[in-house]
């Protein structure tokens, strides 16, 4: 009976709708998780999301089926928003040809950021240019006649962030793979953002100029993580290429322009109003709020007045990414754009308006239903972070505080604890007691609250105990730092400490089998026990380590032989290792020990 039960339990699927985002913590609720643990798992595909931010639905399902393939994650289907344009305009007959947007994905270190500038040094025109060597997020290039736009924001982080946002703008992902490295995990988390957003891929296999290049391993690699190259039956067009030498480059674009022409790449650009999406912002000395936008359909010219998200412009200058003022910008073309009122969000959608104060009241609008969600930062910001999380750890506190200053000194020195490995990240702080609603979201980010000189009420603590949130209130500040930093310290990475045991000379080898060898010798130095590790050296060089698995003196298995003794031993081995007479064998023990911040 029991075992019928459990059967019917592991077949019934769990469906849950989602619509077009939906917010961490409500994604969490829904798989009836902590929201810590989902957050964990977007991390681990690259996105970083805390708990109020909103992530769209591939990426729901994506992060879902990996947490629980029994919860299938389903659309649901809303009616689409004005000026919401998540949904892809379609263009008419009268649509225009677009030039193609392309994103470089891949592994840290594989050469995203070599393979762009390579990229942007092969364009003549840029050549004349001079080499612009500021930092952009966008660039063209003109190849056979043909102009394409590459986003210059390497790493799927900022296409995950950009989808994140329910944009879709990039036509065909350049999946770089390092030849002599291989497929590795943020090579697949590429592969599998591309798949899910039915985006084309090509396969640049960089650093083919290095000796231990394989690509016919990388192949097979790629077909394991469901990649289909031509040779494997599939039609991922590989190339290879060296970004430092600028082989292969001009045969990489004609792929990629191959591709591109398989979809036919369109824009309407006839009686509609600018339209695009903010792909960087920052503020410049003397220009104020800079934004690099894409334009998606129709024209951007100066004067325009355009709303993205909760932030408007009159648009004063509009430049192309080469820094030259240009008179309009259409479809597929990135530019630089001064007059923003206030500084827009990466991720943004704009839109040209007609009159200013429907602009003004329309961002208004937006930043309020913004405040309710999205996390206030630019692309370098998220970027920038995504990358420090993949080493460093978190210990994730909220704030509270009895006034302002007080709150400014702990939040400060937090940051001054930070370093390469931990981080103390303040999800909330603000002033005031301890409320119900800072335990809820310390509950759905997985964080420790601190008051300073603030009072928790009863209820509070009822609520925290019930979800498991711990409050820890002081008087003194450097008291409460200091438990922070205990705290961050049980983050770090602990320590493997090596202690000597003792040293023996091999005078004899008895037997070498696949994963043991059993061999004699004189201790020179220490005592030798089994369970030590033992560090095989010939001529000075390490060549193998192993485990001491047994002690023999004078035929007898013993517990321990010191200095001076001749003895037998046994090591086993993870693989074949041919111990010769004349070798050294160093005994070390290691013991793992805590760190202290
Ligand atoms: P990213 O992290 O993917 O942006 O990688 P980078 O472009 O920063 O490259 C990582 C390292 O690999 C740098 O030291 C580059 O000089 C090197 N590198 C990139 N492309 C090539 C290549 O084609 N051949 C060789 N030999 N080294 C390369």
């Amino acid at each position: 009976m029991a075992d019928e039960t459990n059967v019917e339990e592991e077949s019934t699927t769990k469906t849950i709708h989602v619509e077009d985002v939906i917010t961490v913590g409500e994604l969490a609720a829904k798989l009836d998780i902590p929201a810590t643990a989902l957050i964990t798992e977007l991390m681990k595909n690259g996105v970083m999301a805390t708990v109020n931010e909103r992530i769209d639905f591939d990426t729901a399902q994506i992060v879902t089926a990996e947490i629980d393939a029994t919860v299938e994650v389903v659309k649901k289907e809303t009616e689409a928003k004005k000026h919401d344009r998540r949904v892809k305009r379609e263009v008419s007959a009268k649509g225009i040809d677009r030039p193609p947007v392309i994103a470089v994905m891949g592994h840290v270190d594989h050469g995203k950021t070599s393979l762009l500038d390579a990229i942007r040094e092969s364009d003549v025109a840029e050549g004349e240019a001079g080499g612009i060597t500021q930092h952009i997020s966008a660039y063209q290039i003109t190849h056979n006649d043909r102009v394409m736009t590459f986003l210059d924001t390497p790493g799927h982080e900022a296409f995950a962030a950009l989808r994140q946002h329910g944009a879709d703008l990039t036509d065909v992902a350049v999946i770089v793979v390092a030849a002599d490295d291989g497929v590795k995990p943020q090579t697949k988390e590429a592969i599998r953002f591309a798949q899910n957003s039915g985006v084309k891929m090509v396969v640049a296999l960089n650093k083919i100029d290095k000796p231990g290049a394989d690509a016919n391993r990388v192949k097979q690699e790629l077909s394991e993580a469901n990649l289909l190259t031509e040779e494997w039956g599939g039609d991922t067009v590989v190339v290879e290429v060296s970004a430092t030498k600028k082989t292969g480059i001009d045969k990489l674009l004609d792929m990629i322009l191959l591709i591109a022409d398989v979809e036919e790449l369109k824009a309407e650009v006839d009686g509609i109003p600018g339209e695009g999406i903010i792909i960087e912002a920052h503020k410049e000395q003397g220009r104020g709020a800079v934004a690099t936008a894409l334009v998606e359909h129709g024209m951007l010219r100066p004067g325009h007045l355009i709303v993205a998200g909760g932030a408007y412009a009159k648009i004063r200058t509009l430049e192309n990414t080469n820094g030259k003022a240009i008179k309009e910008a259409g479809p597929s073309t990135p530019v630089r754009i001064s007059g923003f009122k206030t500084l827009p969000r990466f991720g943004d959608t704009f839109t040209v308006q007609k009159d200013e104060k429907e602009a003004r009241k329309l961002a208004e609008e937006n930043s309020q239903k913004e405040n309710d969600g999205r996390l206030d930062m630019s692309s370098t910001q998220l970027i920038a972070m995504i990358d420090k999380q993949r080493e460093q750890q978190a210990f994730n506190v909220i704030i509270k505080s009895d006034v302002q200053g007080s709150l400014k000194s702990v939040v400060d020195s937090l940051a001054t604890l930070e370093n390469k490995e931990v981080i103390a990240r303040v999800v909330g702080k603000g002033v005031g007691d301890i409320t119900e609603t800072d335990v809820m979201m310390a509950a759905s980010s997985g964080a420790t609250i601190y008051g300073f000189n603030v009072e928790v009420a009863i209820s509070v603590k009822k609520l925290a105990a019930r979800e498991g949130v711990v409050i820890r209130a002081y008087k003194v500040i450097y008291e409460l730092i200091d438990d922070i930093k205990d705290n961050m310290s049980e983050l770090l990475a602990p320590e493997v400490i090596e202690n000597e045991a003792g040293r023996l000379l091999v005078r004899g080898v008895f037997m070498i089998g696949r994963n043991q060898v059993i061999c004699g010798g004189e201790v020179t130095k220490g005592k030798i026990s089994p369970g030590l590790i033992a560090k095989i050296s010939r001529d000075k060089v390490e060549i193998a380590e192993a485990e001491l698995t047994k002690v023999q003196k004078q035929q007898s298995e013993v517990k321990e032989v010191v200095e001076g003794d001749m003895c037998g031993i046994e090591l086993k081995t993870t693989a074949r290792v041919t111990v010769e007479e004349g070798d050294r064998i160093d005994f070390v023990s290691r013991e793992v020990v805590s760190r202290k911040l």
